[in-house]
């Protein structure tokens, strides 16, 4: 609680985060995470707005009602879908409908209605299909008092697994699907992660971090096998004049992008490269002209909880020295003077010591811990 308040008084004095001199405070980076936990250092995430009832500001609208200009016929010709009523509307026969674009990655907003007249019945109800990537259908269909085999139902991954609840509403009523996807990826041939869905239908769970287990099909089994990183968005033409709006779709990262920081893609040489890139930017900033010795000396305890690299270890000894000198020489009716920076400094190096990146038996720290237990300070 106390290193926030030093955060947040630092801040308001304007000094950003990446300079503030906060102290060390969370576990310090190791092999598996560049940034220390809670690390003000690592960079904030962009921001964006999220206003009810609209895309988010980063989204890319597919499709708001007005015009079919970003999409056309699975071969790329014009589309025989039309725009009725500010929706897009399947024409029988007329294919697929699919975005000029292509995307991997995604996290995607549908809304779709399945005819209000109710005609036929099982698959041949109110039937479309949302194919991520062209490959992966979560299934569209009125599944209103229409029971049909699970896995084809309403919010399936079709022919893989049935949605957990089925939340249709009625025929003719807008629903949603908001859609999180990751594609497969692969190193080399080696299947490292098969890809997955996520599906919110109505805004309720029904696909809970599905692992894909094949290419959508009828009856088989059909095994995933290598596709090009991005693909279109595609609506499946299934016969039924069933609608969509609002369409609009996230690219999100792969969470094997992430190297540097935990999760299932990390790579200890990125981390490291990482580490040894924020230490050299910390150590860059610091003055090292400045008279205030004792600030230069936490920033460097600061650097070395990133690269423990020679130079960086040779400084801090100095500065350790220097500092041990100080307080040793100091007025000892004066030395509550000191008690600021020696229990910063004390704090700096406990943090370093718990996680190993100085030694138990770390020659500051022990001095000026016997300062600190001298004077009972807290
Ligand atoms: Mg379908």
């Amino acid at each position: 609680m106390k290193q926030i308040k030093m955060i947040a008084a630092a801040m308001v004095a304007g000094t950003s985060a990446a300079t503030a001199l906060a102290g060390l405070y969370g576990d310090t980076p190791d092999a598996r995470h560049a940034w220390a936990v809670h690390d003000n250092n690592r960079p904030q995430p962009p921001i964006i707005q999220a206003e009810p009832d609209k895309p988010p500001s980063d989204a890319i609208v597919l499709f708001d009602g007005t015009s079919l200009d970003q999409w056309c016929a699975d071969k790329g010709e014009p589309t025989k879908w039309v725009l009725k009523d500010g929706a897009m509307e399947c024409v029988r026969g007329s294919g697929y409908i699919r975005t000029k674009q292509s995307f991997g990655d995604c996290q995607l907003h549908v809304e779709w209605a399945t005819p209000t007249k109710v005609e036929g019945g099982g698959q041949g109800r109110g039937n479309s299909g949302v194919f991520l990537m062209g490959q992966h259908e979560v299934q569209v269909l009125d599944n209103y008092d229409n029971p049909t085999y699970p896995d084809g139902q309403a919010a399936s991954v079709y022919a893989e697994n049935p949605p957990l609840v089925n939340a249709c509403r009625k025929p003719g009523e807008w629903q949603t699907y908001d859609i999180i996807f990751h594609q497969p990826v692969w190193e080399g041939d080696v299947m490292k992660f098969p890809g997955s869905v996520t599906v919110l239908h109505n805004g309720v769970l029904v696909q809970d971090h599905w692992e894909l287990e094949g290419l959508s099909t009828h009856c088989t089994r059909r095994p995933i096998t290598k596709y090009a990183d991005k693909g279109p968005l595609k609506f499946q033409d299934h016969g039924n004049p069933v609608r969509f709006r609002n369409v609009w779709i996230r690219e999100i990262p792969s969470r094997y992008v992430n190297t540097t920081h935990g999760g299932p893609g990390v790579k200890e040489a990125d981390v490291m490269a990482l580490r040894k890139e924020t230490a050299a930017k910390l150590f860059a900033d610091i003055d090292l002209k400045s008279d205030n010795k004792v600030d230069i000396l936490r920033r460097m305890l600061e650097v070395i909880s990133y690269d423990k690299d020679a130079k960086y270890m040779q400084l801090l000894e100095e500065l350790g020295t220097m500092q041990m000198a100080k307080v040793a020489g100091y007025d000892k009716t004066k030395i509550a003077d000191l008690k600021g920076e020696i229990m910063g400094i004390r704090n700096d190096l406990n943090v370093l010591i718990r996680n190993k990146v100085l030694p138990d038996d770390n020659k500051m720290r022990a001095e000026l811990q016997k300062v600190i237990d001298e004077h009972k300070w807290k």
